[in-house]
């Protein structure tokens, strides 16, 4: 820049010279600032096309600020364009990844049209590349378990779907939201996974079904020697412990064909759920049940249901799940405790509570319980009888009425079961009795 004010000041300089020599100073510094001004605005015209023109790499030559300004535009240029080189490597690597991903990859706008799919989305999925840009996966991927999952947004979780290109195929494709409401759909061949599971619920499922003819004969014969008179005194207690345990081993096959028939039913379509069941009858039935198995403990139950209150359902499995509910309640429960099991609706559903003053679980228990075989301490469980697949079978019984359990509980204080069903599964098979609430005493 100081450069540039010497050359000023030389031009100004000489035009003071020249001009007093010729005698007309005016003049000359007049034309002498022309003359400079000209000079730059031609480097300027210069300047601007070879910025519009974008071709050529080096600047034009130039002269004193000129030669700077260029320089540093170009220096600027070219690092801008390393960086886009650089960009666009990184760009095709990730594409080529996507591309040789064995999921299927699509990209969608968020209306559902695909700017993008990778090789397995067109083998597992039937898409085509690029004759499929810019349609709506809609109306490409029409299965309706499909189409509702698209429009129901919620895509926490996946969907499954047999393949549109074979129905052997199943898959499982979820919808992921990033960016600037971009989408990506992935769908993965869990063909393999199905069969896998399929084949384990079938073992489980047909060794309880022929476990439980010999398991019943040996109750059986138990059983009728423990009250036979004849039968030495020195078997009995053998005889009861060989019972007992051979009813444990029963109760578990039925627990274990119980499981395996609600998850079946599950992958299948799901049965006639739609009975209306009398749940405060029900309750009542089943609190009965816990009293006499409370027997000599003493347990106080009592139970507040509101009356002319049902539900769509399965009544067999509400019941199952009911039950083991309050069984637990009682098993869990020390003498003397209480036991409350509440049955109420209002605008999010019904719901069923619960609750007992006995040991409670620990805060790290609760996520797994419903989980099969899971037990907060196995020999207690054991020694109650427990099967351990009891909140298993609560929990798919529960899915199949589109309800869900809570567990809230304090160690040593107690703990509180709490199922939700959605308003749609409310019955009410004697309109007169909405809103009443009766109480059975405790
Ligand atoms: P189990 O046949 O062993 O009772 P469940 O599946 O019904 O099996 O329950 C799993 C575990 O959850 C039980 O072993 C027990 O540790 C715990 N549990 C269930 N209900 C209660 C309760 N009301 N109070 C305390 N612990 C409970």
């Amino acid at each position: 820049m100081a450069a540039e004010l010497w050359r000023v000041a030389g031009v100004l300089a000489a035009a003071l010279v020249v001009g007093a020599a010729v005698g007309h100073v005016l003049l000359a510094l007049w034309l002498a600032t022309l003359a400079y001004l000209g000079a730059h605005l031609w480097s300027l015209a210069r300047v601007r096309r070879w910025l519009a023109d974008g071709r050529g790499i080096y600047p034009p030559p130039a002269w004193g600020l000129w030669d700077e300004l260029l320089e540093l535009i170009f220096r600027l240029r070219q690092r801008s364009r390393s960086r886009k080189r650089r960009l666009a490597g990184l760009l095709e690597r990730f594409r080529d990844a996507a591309a040789a991903m064995p999921d299927a990859a699509v990209v969608l706008r968020d209306t559902g049209e695909i700017e993008w799919l990778n090789e397995a989305a067109a083998r597992l999925l039937g898409l085509r590349a690029p004759q499929d840009f810019g349609r709506r996966i809609h109306n490409l991927v029409r299965h309706p378990a499909f189409v509702r999952y698209l429009e129901g947004g919620e895509w926490a979780e996946p969907v499954e779907i047999p393949s549109p290109v074979d129905d052997a195929v199943q898959l499982s494709v979820q919808l992921i939201v990033y960016g600037d409401n971009q989408r990506l759909l992935i769908a993965r061949d869990v063909t393999r996974l199905k069969k896998l599971e399929a084949m384990r619920r079938d073992f489980v499922a047909n060794v309880s079904h022929e476990l439980r003819t010999p398991v019943t004969v040996l109750v059986g014969y138990l059983e009728a020697l423990e009250e036979d008179e004849t039968c030495a005194r020195r078997w009995s207690r053998p005889l009861a412990l060989m019972r007992e345990q051979a009813a444990r081993m029963r109760r578990i096959v039925d627990d274990l064909l119980m499981l395996s028939r609600l998850e079946t039913e599950d992958a299948a379509h799901r049965p006639r759920l739609r009975e209306a069941v009398d749940v405060p009858a029900l309750l009542a039935r089943i609190v009965a049940e816990a009293r006499a198995l409370s027997g000599p403990r003493r347990h106080r139950i009592s139970l507040d249901a509101e009356q002319g209150l049902g539900l769509l359902g399965n009544e067999s499995e509400l019941a199952s799940a009911f039950s083991n509910l309050v069984v637990n309640a009682v098993q869990y429960t020390p003498e003397g405790g209480e036991i409350r099991v509440r049955w109420w609706h209002d605008a999010a559903g019904a719901h069923l509570a619960v609750s007992d003053t006995g040991i409670g679980i620990a805060p790290e228990h609760i996520p797994r319980l419903t989980e099969r075989f899971y037990r907060v301490d196995v020999a207690r469980s054991r020694a109650t009888g427990g099967t351990g697949l009891g909140l298993a079978i609560v929990k798919h019984v529960l899915a199949r009425h589109e309800a869900t359990l809570s567990v809230e509980s304090v160690q040593g204080q107690g703990s509180t079961f709490r199922c939700d069903f959605p308003p749609e599964r409310i019955a009410r098979p004697d309109a007169a009795g909405d809103g009443r609430r009766g109480a059975g005493g405790g």
